[in-house]
């Protein structure tokens, strides 16, 4: 895996972390954050999109499929079905902590 940084496409300013070479446009986490935080009318995937908003900022697979569907509108089946297999385990690690915790 390679990981380097490189200015952010949009603002030209920040750092992006790119992770993968077939990134070509590359955007920073802020300028990211800030299509994540705008609100979905599509009610199908208003609901899809109903984390922890703490959960875009510590994922960046969350993070990017929600910043792709807030660019273009859309997103694959694949794309969907990738995002809900992610909140799924997420919810189910945090359920794990809760039971050490307990311990
Ligand atoms: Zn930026």
């Amino acid at each position: 895996m390679v990981a380097y940084k490189q200015r952010c496409a949009l603002c030209k300013n920040k750092w992006a972390l790119v992770t993968s070479q077939r990134q070509k446009f590359v955007t920073c986490m802020d300028c990211e954050m800030k299509v994540v935080e705008q609100e979905v009318e599509d009610k199908e995937f208003k609901k899809l999109f109903q984390i922890p908003i703490e959960w875009y900022k510590e994922n960046s697979f969350l993070r990017s499929i929600r910043y792709q569907y807030g660019r273009w509108g859309s997103l694959t089946e694949k794309q969907i079905e990738a995002f809900k297999k992610t909140v799924k385990e997420k919810k189910e690690k945090g359920k794990e902590k809760k039971k050490i915790k307990k311990k």
